[in-house]
């Protein structure tokens, strides 16, 4: 009888360990949502894109508006009549010729960045988007996580209070086997099943299984040592 009451006890222990299992599970949930975090951070990369995108935007925005009044300046002294040395005039049409050829380039240019950041405005949108969903779902989880914690802490509390029960009705001495079973078989009590260990599956002699069933102590299997239970 003494193994069916180590057989509740290992019951009564695997239970507190599954419970304290869920209990991390429901905490490690409540402290914090690993994909939150992570839309998080690829929001802010994506912002940071972006700002850098209208950033360059903005900087030839200024380049192009500098040369382009370089060019109405350079024209309206060329066509005004105010310059009249042929020799200044040629020297000013040049800087013209090329001050037009790299406004073409730098036009280009800011086109090109321009599209860049309307994409990157875009993906920084939807990165915010997926964040904004994701903490509605957290807050939504957030009631629910705080009861079941409230629940399955309530529950820990029951099992570990009735695995000190069983723990006070086991013998010292069947208690320190049990124990060193334990530490390197797990289940260390097992039933026997069609006259077979339980834990290795290997038959059991008969009197083995009779003296698990009647006699005074605790029987182990010969092979892995488990304690057998009836
Ligand atoms: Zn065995």
């Amino acid at each position: 009888m003494s193994a069916a009451l180590l057989l509740q006890l290992q019951r009564a222990e695997d239970r507190v360990t599954t419970l304290q299992g869920e209990m991390a599970s429901v905490e490690e949930q409540i402290a914090g949502d690993p994909l939150l975090e992570q839309a998080r951070i690829e929001a802010q990369r994506r912002l940071d894109e972006q700002t850098e995108a209208d950033g360059a935007v903005n900087d030839l925005d200024r380049e192009v508006t500098s040369m382009r009044a370089r060019a109405r300046s350079l024209e309206k002294q060329l066509y005004g009549g105010s310059v009249r040395n042929p020799q200044d005039l040629l020297t000013m049409q040049r800087e013209l010729d090329v001050l037009v050829r790299q406004l073409g380039e730098v036009e280009d240019r800011e086109l090109q960045l321009m599209e860049q950041a309307e994409e990157a405005s875009s993906l920084t949108r939807s990165a915010a988007e997926q964040v904004a969903t994701l903490e509605k779902h957290r807050a939504e989880e957030a009631a629910p996580l705080a009861k079941r914690l409230e629940s399955v802490g309530a529950a820990l509390v029951e099992a570990q209070k009735a695995r000190e029960e069983i723990h006070a009705r086991v013998p010292a001495n069947e208690l320190r086997l049990y124990e060193r079973v334990g530490a390197r078989r797990h289940p260390a009590v097992v039933q026997i099943v069609d006259g077979a260990c339980g834990g290795c599956r290997l038959p059991l002699g008969l009197n083995e299984v009779r003296n698990a069933r009647v006699g005074p102590g605790l029987v182990q299997c010969a092979n892995c040592d488990r304690i057998l239970a009836p």
